[in-house]
């Protein structure tokens, strides 16, 4: 819940752990102080002044760990997700899913999930009549609001004519038009291009090096950044050596192509819980996609597929990132918390998974004080029970928020 103890204009939080992703244990007896939305101050194992005389709202955090506000590298703030969630971003009204915006925008901050990275939003007519992607219509609004999270949004997907669904994206016929596509999202105010690198046939990457290279030539030209979807080998090498920001997915990567990116400093973004999700359905729906026999193998082995590849990329050096995919897969807004403990659950160590949703994605974001905590930074963090760096379902306990 959001607390309003928390909200006082002064305010300290004492004896809760602190597990930030920047160390393998939890640092205990941690006392934070707040004035006016900032950190401005912060002392480790009990060393802090006593704070009962200050004339501020002391919360006892004991029993406690505070995370920092979290950031998810990869969703998509306007739709819903489910087990339709194709359908939902297709066929739904566009009221619809600005209401559904809003609904995640609440459902998120709630979750202690502050910062978003948006990489990908239908683009539809709005009532004023201009075509506009809904990420972008969802980011401006929410500038400066509370109660929503900061936001960093795409526009919607460039991909070659065929490669995503019918009436979803910005599609190109040939790499020709690409960065036309390119530009004309960066001028509807995009602060990253999101780049499809599965073709028509996925193991094909639609367009070369030398094409990706451009766009990401133009888009750091205007101060935007690139994230290339890559659910294949091929779509992952012609990302990795084009040097664009981040590998989104990287579900099939190769020990090369994991020195790649490491090489060329692309992060990865991982979106290991959809694959989870979409095996519960096997059970818990009855749609063909994913409960019949044979896709229920294919599911379980792209799986494996995706923890090794997330292995090769952590061995190789890589800075990975970590996205709940929301709304563009099957997950909802206020489930970042399963991707870590998918991280985890795929050989990845607590405090890495931990650092994935805090200050790798920060740094991706942009924003050094996206994902962190630090004197003189926002005091944006969650009281969780449990202890993160040792089991990942304390990111789903949370007590209190801000
Ligand atoms: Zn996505």
């Amino acid at each position: 819940m959001t607390s309003t103890r928390l909200q006082a204009s002064r305010v300290a939080v004492v004896g809760a752990a602190l597990a930030d992703g920047t160390t393998e244990q939890v640092r205990p007896d941690v006392t934070v102080v707040i004035e006016r939305g900032r950190i401005s101050g912060m002392w480790f194992d009990g060393a802090a002044p006593d704070v009962s005389d200050l004339n501020m709202t002391v919360v006892d955090g004991s029993g406690t760990t505070l995370v920092p506000g979290m950031v998810d590298s990869h969703a998509h703030l306007s739709m819903p997700g489910g087990a339709r969630w194709i359908e939902r971003g297709v066929l739904d009204a566009t009221d619809e899913l600005l209401t559904v915006g809003e609904e995640n925008g609440e459902a998120l901050v709630r979750a202690g999930v502050r910062w978003v990275r948006d990489v990908g939003a239908p683009q539809r007519r709005l009532a004023n009549g201009r075509h506009r992607p809904l990420n972008l219509v969802l980011r401006d609004r929410w500038l400066g609001l509370p109660t929503r999270p900061y936001v960093r949004a795409a526009g919607s997907w460039i991909g070659a004519d065929g490669a995503l669904p019918p009436g979803l994206a910005i599609e190109v016929a040939h790499a020709g038009n690409l960065i036309h596509a390119v530009g004309e999202q960066l001028n509807q105010g995009a602060d990253l291009v999101k780049l499809y690198l599965d073709g028509p046939d996925r193991h094909i990457a639609p367009f070369s090096i030398d094409e990706v290279q451009a766009v990401v030539a133009l888009a750091h030209e205007r101060g935007a950044r690139v994230a290339a979807h890559a659910s294949s080998l091929s779509g992952a090498v012609v990302a990795a050596n084009a040097a664009v920001d981040s590998v989104e997915h990287g579900f099939v990567l190769d020990r090369s192509t994991a020195e790649r990116l490491a090489a060329n400093h692309v992060t990865l973004v991982s979106t290991l819980a959809v694959l989870h999700s979409v095996q519960s359905f096997r059970t818990t729906t009855t749609i063909e996609r994913f409960a019949s026999d044979a896709n229920v193998s294919a599911i379980a082995e792209r799986r494996e597929c995706a923890e090794e590849s997330v292995r090769l990329a952590r061995d190789a050096g890589v800075a990975i990132a970590a996205g709940s995919d929301f709304g563009g897969g099957s997950l909802r807004a206020n489930q970042l918390a399963w991707e870590v403990e998918a991280l985890v659950a795929a050989g990845i160590e607590p405090h890495q998974a931990l650092a994935a949703v805090t200050w790798r994605g920060g740094d991706l974001y942009g924003d050094r004080d996206a994902g962190r905590i630090r004197v003189g930074g926002p005091a944006h963090f969650s009281l969780v029970h449990g202890d993160p760096l040792v089991d990942p379902s304390a990111l789903w306990r949370i007590w209190l928020t801000r």
